[in-house]
């Protein structure tokens, strides 16, 4: 499949991965806008948020227990933040279901 993240996952293209397990995958963001910057992706491709099913409730769930572990592995007990872009308007540019792992540093920049 034409799918960046389906080609990391299946190691067709390099990624500097930081976890792995059974169900998802997390790697840095080639184009990190913190000093921590992971993407977590679902194994399974589902395009965005708008398409998770509710077959795929427990694999959702996986995805944050891997940030609780990644965001311990990168010592970030001062707090991080998990965003999903969903979407044009949203800006989605990968359509591999992702979600991004921030921190490393204060975030004064609060959307909501
Ligand atoms: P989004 O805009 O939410 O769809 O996020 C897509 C993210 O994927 C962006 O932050 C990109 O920098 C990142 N990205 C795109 N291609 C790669 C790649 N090959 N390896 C790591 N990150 C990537
Ligand atoms: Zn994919």
């Amino acid at each position: 499949m034409d799918c960046i993240f389906c080609n990391i996952i299946n190691g067709n293209i390099p990624s500097t991965k930081v976890y792995e397990d059974e169900f998802v995958t997390a790697f840095n963001d080639l184009n990190p806008q913190m000093p921590v910057h992971v993407l977590i992706v679902p194994k399974k491709h589902i395009a965005s948020a708008n398409d998770i099913d509710e077959n795929d409730a427990e694999l959702i769930g996986k995805v944050f227990l891997a940030a609780k572990k990644i965001a311990a592995q990168l010592c970030l007990e001062n707090g991080y933040r998990i965003i999903n872009n969903c979407g044009e308007d949203a800006g989605q540019t990968v359509k591999h279901l992702h979600f991004h792992l921030l921190g490393g540093k204060t975030m004064g920049d609060k959307i909501i």
